[in-house]
């Protein structure tokens, strides 16, 4: 929502679902448009993204555009020790306890694979608590 400070924003919900009436109201209090329709295509003008065309035939010119992308873990690790991994809103995390520690004795995980929000000071921090557990 603080995007629409920055000037005109649409959200673009690519055939998913549509906010509820709280969301929407909050939406309309910031002027942010809702667009329903799926992406088609994206459009670039050297190298610098200019529009987006929507399935159905309709096109609107975009300055920037925000995503979310699902989060995946890198490398199966953290399965092949037999640490739970479970599915965050953003997608896969591996499940650790208050210190840090996985369903494993003694395997510690932390910053990025823990949690969904990505985040340098969440990662230290995960990380010193891990280090204190294992000292
Ligand atoms: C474009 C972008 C902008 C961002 N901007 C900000 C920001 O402004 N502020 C902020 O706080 N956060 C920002 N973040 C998020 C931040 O970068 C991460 O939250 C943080 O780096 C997580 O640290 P980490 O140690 O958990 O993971 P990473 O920094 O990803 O470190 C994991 C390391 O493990 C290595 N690795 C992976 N698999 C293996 C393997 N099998 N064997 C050996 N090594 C392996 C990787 O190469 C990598 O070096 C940004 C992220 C991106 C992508």
């Amino acid at each position: 929502m603080l995007i629409a400070e920055w000037g005109a924003t649409t959200y673009f919900l690519n055939g998913g679902e549509m906010p509820d009436d709280s969301t929407l109201e909050q939406y309309n209090l910031r002027n942010i448009a809702i667009e329903p329709a799926l992406v088609k295509e994206f459009i670039s003008e050297n190298h610098h993204l200019t529009q987006i065309d929507l399935v159905g035939g309709h096109s609107q010119a975009i300055d920037a555009l925000f995503i979310l992308p699902p989060n995946v873990l890198n490398s199966d690790i953290a399965q092949q020790l037999g640490c739970e991994i479970e599915e965050g809103p953003l997608g896969a995390m591996i499940k650790v306890d208050e210190m840090k520690m996985t369903n494993i004795a003694d395997v510690y995980a932390a910053g990025d694979i823990i949690r969904s929000a990505h985040n340098v000071t969440f990662a230290t921090g995960d990380g010193v608590m891990a280090a204190m557990a294992m000292h």
